[in-house]
């Protein structure tokens, strides 16, 4: 799910990733679906796209709630060299998973 799959899908249609995404299924979060025309909604809105095989149903909102999450990290790795910054959002980003791993217990 992306904001612009409108926009996004042509895009790596027109490039050499075509083949690798080839099986990817495009769909807009649900909040942003709704800023889109109807064509947009009717092709990318996961309400309308046949999302049995295993996208389930979400709003689609968790990359939005990653950023917001890593966001708090911006102060501290402003001033860091990019291997110092890359190692410490890996480290952040696989402890996010786990957590969120850990939440799916709950459900
Ligand atoms: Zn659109």
């Amino acid at each position: 799910m992306y904001d612009v799959c409108c926009k996004f899908e042509p895009y790596v249609k027109a490039t050499p990733l075509r083949e690798m995404m080839q099986n990817v299924k495009y769909l807009i979060s649900v909040f942003h679906a709704y800023g889109h025309d109807y064509p947009c909604q009717e092709r990318y809105h996961p309400k309308f796209v046949d999302i049995t095989n295993g996208a389930g149903y979400s709003d689609g909102e968790w990359v939005e709630r990653t950023w917001s999450w890593l966001s708090k990290l911006v102060p501290m790795l402003k001033y860091t060299k990019p291997s110092t910054r890359k190692l410490f959002l890996a480290r952040h980003i696989s402890e996010w998973n786990k957590q969120r791993i850990a939440d799916l217990r709950k459900y």
